[in-house]
This record gives structure tokens, sequence and C-alpha cells, in this order.
């Protein structure tokens, strides 16, 4: 991933959030030193802002997909109240292995239950109603889990989707993620059953609050 801001700012700005647990670090240390694609973890800030927007949200409820070793997770789930769950979607059972080793750790932890298998057949089994949903799995099903969550999501409640810049590949799309990329963010732009703003976070991350 290419990053779009600068790294001394990114690394400013993260100075000057919330301090974090020491769990997040020994995670982010694990994953770089053992995963083939680390720089997929949301990282600080983004991270923080995931746990104030649940905060915010008042959710309860929440869903992820795309888990791998469990950092955005992690952030989420310490947004919830004690009695609130997040249900976890992925498909890496190396990775989601590693997650369930740092969940166990986290005294919030245990707020976290994980599907292991295609989110694409697994969201749409989800019951009832959600507060609160991240999406950051497979660039070509972008598509698929925002029509589903956005319909299980409460009025009110908010989706979080990660990566919606792509480096700045939106701009001149030539891979396949690419135009799926492209094609998902027109979509969602168009989508009147939310109200919705994109920032230049990390990798560009999209917020939609349920109308
Ligand atoms: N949010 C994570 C990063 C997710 S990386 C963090 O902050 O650390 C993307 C993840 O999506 C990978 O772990 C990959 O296994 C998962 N994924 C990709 N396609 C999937 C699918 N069809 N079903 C379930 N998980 C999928
Ligand atoms: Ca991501």
């Amino acid at each position: 991933m290419k990053a779009i801001v600068d790294e001394e700012i990114e690394g400013y700005a993260a100075d000057h959030s919330e301090v974090l647990s020491s769990v997040y670090w020994r995670l982010q240390e694990e994953t770089f030193t053992s995963m083939s694609s680390p720089s997929m973890q949301v990282g600080r800030v983004e991270g923080r802002l995931l746990k104030l927007l649940v905060q915010i949200a008042g959710a309860k409820r929440a869903v992820e997909v795309g888990t791998f070793t469990g950092y955005s997770a992690l952030c989420i789930a310490e947004g919830l109240p004690a009695d609130g769950t997040l249900m976890c979607f992925d498909k890496d059972p190396v990775a989601t292995a590693v997650a369930r080793r740092y969940w166990a750790e986290a005294p919030w932890g245990n707020k976290i239950e994980l599907h292991l298998g295609d989110a694409r057949a697994l969201v749409q089994q989800i019951e009832g109603r959600i507060d609160f949903a991240f999406i950051d799995a497979d660039k070509s099903g972008y598509r698929l889990y925002w029509d589903v969550l956005v319909d299980k999501l409460r009025p009110g409640g908010l989706i979080v989707v990660d990566n919606v810049l792509w480096s700045g590949r939106v701009l001149a799309p030539e891979q396949e993620d690419d135009h799926a990329i492209v094609a998902f963010n027109r979509h969602a732009a168009a989508d009147r059953r939310v109200e919705k703003v994109m920032l230049t976070v990390r990798d560009g991350i999209l917020i939609a609050r349920k109308r």
C-alpha cells in the first residue's frame, strides 16, 4: 500500500491521539514480523477513530468483514459496552489464529466472535439489526457487503469502509481491484439509504450513517 498521507505527518497525528494499551503494540509487532502483508493492519490513527465512532454511535452489535490478525477488531470491540458483541468474518485460519491469541489477552476481547469462512455467504446469514459495520475484506466483494450490511443497519447506525482511495489508484484505475473500488465508490455515493463522507485518513475511508 502506497501511503497517501506523508509518513511523518501520519506519525505526528498518531502521537497526538489516544495512548494505546500494550496489547496493540505487541500485536503490531507480531504481525509485522510474521505475516506477508502486515500493512493491511489499520494502525494507530484509524484504529482509534474506529473505537471513537463505535462509542459515538452507541453501538452494541457490530460486524467486521476482513479481520486478518485482529487489530481493527480489537479497536471496535474496545469501543463497545461490556455486553456488546462484535461478529468478525474472515476466511484465513492462520491470520485469525494470531487474532484469537491477542483477543484472549485483552480484557475486552471476549466481546468478539469469529466466523471463519467466505464472508460473501456468511454475512447474509446475520440475524437482526446491527448498529455498526466495518468493511475491509476482498475489494471485489465490497458492493455485496455494503448492500447486505446497510440493509441490516438500524437507522442512525454507522458503516465504515476501508481503502476507498486505494493508494490513489481510484484516479487512474488499471487492475481489477482498482476498478472494483471505483465502481463501489460510485455505488455508495449514489446510495440514498445513507448520509456519507469520504476522508483521506490512511488509505481513504468512507463513513456513512443510515437514514
Ligand atoms: N481489518 C484488518 C485487515 C483486513 S485485511 C486489520 O486491521 O488488521 C483483509 C482480510 O480479508 C484478510 O485477512 C483476508 O483473509 C480477508 N478476506 C478476503 N476475502 C475474503 C472473503 N471472501 N471472505 C472472508 N474474508 C476474506
Ligand atoms: Ca484495509
